[in-house]
Order: C-alpha cells, then sequence, then structure tokens
C-alpha cells in the first residue's frame, strides 16, 4: 500500500490514516515531522533544511525529496507507506513520481476525502476547547450536552482556539483548496485518483476508504470503490453549496438538459414533416403537371390554334358585318315592294 492521501483540513485525513497505519502496519510519513526530527538530530539534510527555514526560505524540494528517500528506505516501509503533507504541487508530484520508480515503490494510488465546504465549515468553525478540562468539542457535531460533566461538577468554559475563526478557516480552505485542484488533475491523468465520500460515520469513511485503496481484502473482495468520478472539489465556503442544494441544483441541470433534448427533438421531427411534407407536395405536383401537361405538338400549335379561332371570328364578323351591309335596309324593301305592287296594278 503506496499512498498519497488529499483531504482539506476538516475532512478527517488525519484519523483516517491513524487508522490504515493501525490496521496495515504501514507508517505514515509527515514530511513536517521528518523536517522536524532531521533539524533536532542535526543531520546533513537538517541542517541544510535549518539554514533555508533561519533564512526565511522555503526548503527546497531537493532536500525534502532526499529526507523522504531515506525514510521509505526503512524497513518498516517494506510493506508501504502513507504520504503526509507531499507533495503540495505538481512539480513536487512530478519529482516524487521520479523518485518513487527510482526506488522501485511507485504510488498505487491516491485518494481525495472529499466533503461538502459548508460541512467542513462547520466541523472547523464549530470547535470549542474548555479551558479548564481542555477537552474538545464542536458546537454543531459534538456539543458537550446539557449535563454538566467538567471538573466538580461544572459546565465547561468553551473558547474558540483564534486559529479556528471564520476568516482564518476560510483562508486555510482557499490555499488547500489551490494547492490540490492541479493536483487533483495531476494524478487523475495518471489514473491513480481515488475519489471517497469523506462525509459520515468515521468507519463508514474507513470503509470507503480501505474500498478504494487497492490490494486490502475490501477492495479485493469484489466490492469495488467507485471508479474517480470527474468531481469538482469542494467550492470556497460561504456560497451555499450544501449537499442538498447540489442535488437540487444537479436534478435542475438535469431537467434543463432534458427539456433542451425534448425541444430540439420536437423541432428536428417538425422540421423534417414539414419537409416530407413538402417534398410531398412538390412530388405531386410535379405528377400533376405532368399528367396534364399537353404534348409537344400541342403545344406548339397552341398558338396556331389560336389564331385560328381568332381569324374564324374575324371572318365570321367581316361576314356578318358584309351581309348587314349588302342587306338593303327596310325602307328600301318596302319602297321596292310598293313599287312592284303599282306595277302589277298597272298592269
Ligand atoms: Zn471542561
Amino acid at each position: 500500500m503506496r499512498l498519497v492521501l488529499l483531504g482539506a483540513p476538516g475532512s478527517g485525513k488525519g484519523t483516517q490514516a491513524q487508522k490504515l497505519v493501525q490496521k496495515y502496519r504501514i507508517p505514515q510519513v509527515s514530511t513536517g515531522d521528518l523536517l522536524r526530527d532531521a533539524v533536532a538530530r542535526k543531520t546533513a539534510l537538517g541542517l541544510e533544511a535549518k539554514a533555508a527555514m533561519d533564512a526565511g526560505k522555503l526548503v527546497a524540494d531537493t532536500i525534502v525529496l532526499a529526507m523522504i528517500r531515506e525514510r521509505l528506505a526503512r524497513p518498516d516501509a517494506a510493506r508501504g507507506f502513507i504520504l503526509d503533507g507531499f507533495p503540495r504541487n505538481v512539480a513536487q508530484a512530478d519529482a516524487l513520481g521520479t523518485l518513487l520508480s527510482k526506488m522501485g515503490k511507485p504510488l498505487d494510488s491516491v485518494v481525495l476525502m472529499d466533503i461538502d465546504t459548508k460541512v467542513l465549515f462547520k466541523r472547523l468553525t464549530g470547535r470549542r476547547t474548555c479551558r479548564r478540562c481542555a477537552r474538545v468539542f464542536n458546537i454543531y457535531t459534538n456539543p458537550p450536552g446539557k449535563k454538566p460533566d467538567c471538573e466538580g461538577g461544572r459546565t465547561h468554559d468553551l473558547f474558540q482556539r483564534p486559529d479556528d475563526n471564520e476568516e482564518t478557516i476560510s483562508h486555510r480552505l482557499e490555499v488547500y483548496e489551490a494547492q490540490t485542484r492541479p493536483l487533483v488533475a495531476y494524478y487523475r491523468r495518471r489514473r491513480l485518483l481515488k475519489v471517497i465520500d469523506a462525509t459520515g460515520e468515521l468507519d463508514d469513511v474507513f470503509a470507503r476508504l480501505e474500498r478504494a485503496i487497492p490490494g486490502t481484502d475490501a477492495a479485493k473482495s469484489g466490492k469495488r470503490a467507485a471508479p474517480a468520478r470527474r468531481r469538482r472539489p469542494a467550492k470556497r465556503p460561504g456560497k451555499g453549496n450544501t449537499m442538498a442544494g447540489k442535488t437540487v441544483k444537479k436534478t435542475v441541470r438535469k431537467a434543463v438538459r432534458m427539456e433542451k433534448k425534448a425541444a430540439k427533438s420536437i423541432r428536428k421531427t417538425t422540421r423534417s414533416a414539414a419537409k416530407s411534407v413538402k417534398r410531398a407536395t412538390t412530388k405531386l405536383g410535379k405528377a400533376l403537371r405532368r399528367a396534364v401537361k399537353p404534348t409537344v405538338a400541342d403545344r406548339a400549335t397552341a398558338p396556331l390554334r389560336a389564331a385560328g379561332k381568332s381569324a374564324k371570328r374575324a371572318v365570321k364578323r367581316t361576314a356578318s358585318k358584309a351581309r348587314k351591309a349588302t342587306r338593303p335596309s327596310a325602307a328600301k324593301r318596302a319602297k321596292r315592294t310598293v313599287k312592284k305592287s303599282v306595277r302589277k296594278v298597272r298592269r
């Protein structure tokens, strides 16, 4: 089990790492601890690190990597290790990858303990310590209760530590986000990333964690962890992105998508229907026109026939005019009749 655990402050990363250490007997290698230890023991690397820190500089990655190499070479890391506090950026992740593959100990998974920012915020801002007995409570998740059970049967004298105020916590979460996002993308590309839901009971989260780690009994028993989904890391606090809010948003987005899809398909159907109607009409029109279309001869003679008709009409008109013109008028006819009668009478 060679593991990097990623998780925001308050995600329970430390607690879960401890559970893994106990169950699988592998060391948790914290670069912070390594540094402090090396400085205290005044090793060569420790002295170098101290010089940098005294000068107000960051300890160079090469020093930290050398410490990691030394630590992982010890026998207790033969079965595996959990790295804590390193890598914090992509350059460190790259350097770590090179070191581990040289040592023949490449990482087999990187687990992101995913938790909603709102939940984190509550966990972190709700933390209260008792001035008297030093017990740590959480006004949201682990309140001290009504029964006074502090020393001398008194109620606890709770106070909020200065770095648990909202502003400091917001800043810590922002720093974590900014650091972790590129690492998440980095390990996702290398198919090492597993994302587990870090909300809920400690033991449930641990069960999820075990299923996500290759080589554990839980992973082997066929209950495979869901593959790392493309999931946006939790957003900045204070934006109201609760789990329920997220679910609602998701549902709404889905509904909108479906509606758009339906509308599109309706438009498509309508368009295609209109097209097919148009096509049919055109076809029918063509057929009709073809059916009633005059023959070429007909078309060629049409003007002639028209001319013929009008000529006939003209002839008829002329003839009738001629007849009218040549017909004697009624008066003339009457005169003629009178003359005839007179002639008859004379005879
Ligand atoms: Zn107390």
